[in-house]
């Protein structure tokens, strides 16, 4: 006799299919429909408990498709004064809208770090167009007018926010970043005064890191443990330092991702104000 080793997952999983198909032969809610149900849900439970054991490897997750992350610094319209140097970081409002309407259009949907780090790490799934819109620096018109844009297409963001000038003029108070993590926006890190991490000393890492985390803590109440590098720029041996210190994922700019540590130099690019949303929606297939 053929044996096969019973794997009771297996078992159920065949258990629950022969009694799913029967069912499209009765009807709706006879017993056996409500009995499937019931089973499925607990499936559907058990699976999510293997998901979450089984953590991937390094290799797993490089093998993974890349998501989109966008990254912006001011929402506003531009100024006389503003350098040419300077326009790839401000985005005009109405640019701004354009693209966030762009990315609704064709279908994306708003994912925050905690998704992206189950995909990577566990295999969960995602929107079928998942994107993340990230925002650097605690700029004021991020909040006053991202925020409203956010809310009009339903997207989230993440903002990555630096510590120092919070509360200062043209910067975000504690007030206002406390209702962005209440509404669901996600507050992580950005050094505390935008230092280099290539020229951190010793107490920088306290400084720029665990105590500027502690700051946004108390702010928000909840967890700052993802970090985003001032100006993209980083180096491989601060990847280690920064998970001794309690940090999950690290985010840059346009360099290729660590071979060991893949989720501390996760890849973004900025988003010009230049950029239609038709141009955006194709760029983002090019890079990611
Ligand atoms: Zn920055």
């Amino acid at each position: 006799m053929f044996m096969v080793r019973a794997n009771p997952f297996k078992l159920i999983l065949v258990a629950v299919s022969c009694s799913f198909f029967s069912c499209q032969y009765s009807n709706a809610n006879t017993p056996e429909n409500v009995v499937a149900a019931e089973r499925m849900e607990i499936i559907e439970k058990l699976t999510d408990t293997v998901k979450k054991t089984v953590r991937n490897n390094v290799q797993e997750i490089l093998a993974k498709k890349e998501i989109p992350i966008l990254c912006y610094h001011h929402i506003r319209d531009y100024l006389p004064s503003d350098q040419a140097s300077a326009k790839p970081y401000i985005v005009p409002v109405n640019v701004f809208e354009q693209q966030m309407k762009a990315l609704k259009d064709s279908g994306y949907q708003s994912i925050v770090i905690e998704d992206l780090m189950n995909y990577l790490e566990f295999n969960q799934p995602l929107p079928e167009k998942a994107v993340m819109i990230t925002f650097d620096d605690t700029n004021l018109n991020q909040y006053t007018n991202g925020l409203p844009l956010l809310d009009k297409y339903g997207f989230k963001g993440v903002f990555f926010m630096m510590t120092v000038p919070i509360g200062k003029e043209r910067f975000m108070s504690k007030a206002q970043i406390k209702a962005l993590a209440d509404a669901g926006h996600d507050v992580q890190l950005h050094t505390w005064d935008h230092k280099n991490v290539k020229k951190f000393e010793e107490k920088d890492w306290d400084i720029q890191i665990t105590r500027a985390a502690k700051t946004l803590e108390n702010i928000t109440g909840k967890p700052v443990v993802h970090f985003a590098f001032p100006f993209g720029l980083w180096s491989p041996d601060v990847l280690p330092k920064l998970e001794k210190l309690g940090m999950k994922s690290a985010y840059q700019l346009a360099d290729k991702r660590d071979s060991q540590y893949p989720l501390y130099s996760i890849r973004r690019i900025i988003v010009p104000g230049t950029l239609s949303g038709k141009t955006l929606v194709g760029q983002m297939k090019k890079s990611f």
